[in-house]
């Protein structure tokens, strides 16, 4: 399976991308794919086409441009698609970090809904549709073991 994540730019900006790597890296979960990217408006829609029309839709592309982000596909062949984004979702935690568990990298990291650290893919479907827009077929690795 693989799914997507990006590290926001508040989160790149405060020099958290190698703890929040590790937090994946330490359950088993490998990077297929990384890059460093400056997001435009074009692509942080294409993202979040599902919130257009949201309150906070504006505002949420204006966060997601402001400085690079670095955008990882995350895999593991020793859980099912599911279970995989179920668990890549549970380290993440809640959207909102005020809510989100500690231990959690929201819960641990974040500051407000709007500074939330971090995006993951939230479903197989999710991650199909997303990973396309950030990575070519080229650019992520296969792991044999
Ligand atoms: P993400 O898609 O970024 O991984 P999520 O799946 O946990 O987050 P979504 O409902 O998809 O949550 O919201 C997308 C993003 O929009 C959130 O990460 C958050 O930054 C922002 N957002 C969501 N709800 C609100 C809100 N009520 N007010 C402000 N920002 C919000
Ligand atoms: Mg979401």
């Amino acid at each position: 399976m693989k799914t997507l994540i990006i590290i926001r730019p508040d989160s790149v900006l405060r020099g958290l991308v190698g703890e929040i790597l590790t937090r994946f890296e330490k359950h088993g979960i490998r990077i297929a794919g990384l890059k460093v990217m400056q997001l435009d408006k074009e692509i942080a829609g294409r993202l979040y086409e599902i919130h257009k029309g949201k309150p906070f839709y504006d505002s949420l592309l204006n966060t997601m441009i402001e400085s690079p982000v670095v955008i990882a596909v995350l895999d593991t062949d020793v859980l099912d698609n599911q279970s995989a984004i179920a668990l890549v979702r549970r380290i993440v935690g809640a959207t909102d970090p005020s809510k989100a568990e500690m231990g959690t990298i929201r819960g641990d990291f974040g500051l407000r809904i709007d500074m939330n650290i971090i995006h993951a893919s939230d479903s197989v479907e999710a991650a199909a549709r997303e990973i396309p827009i950030f990575f070519r077929k080229e650019e992520l690795v296969k792991y044999k073991c």
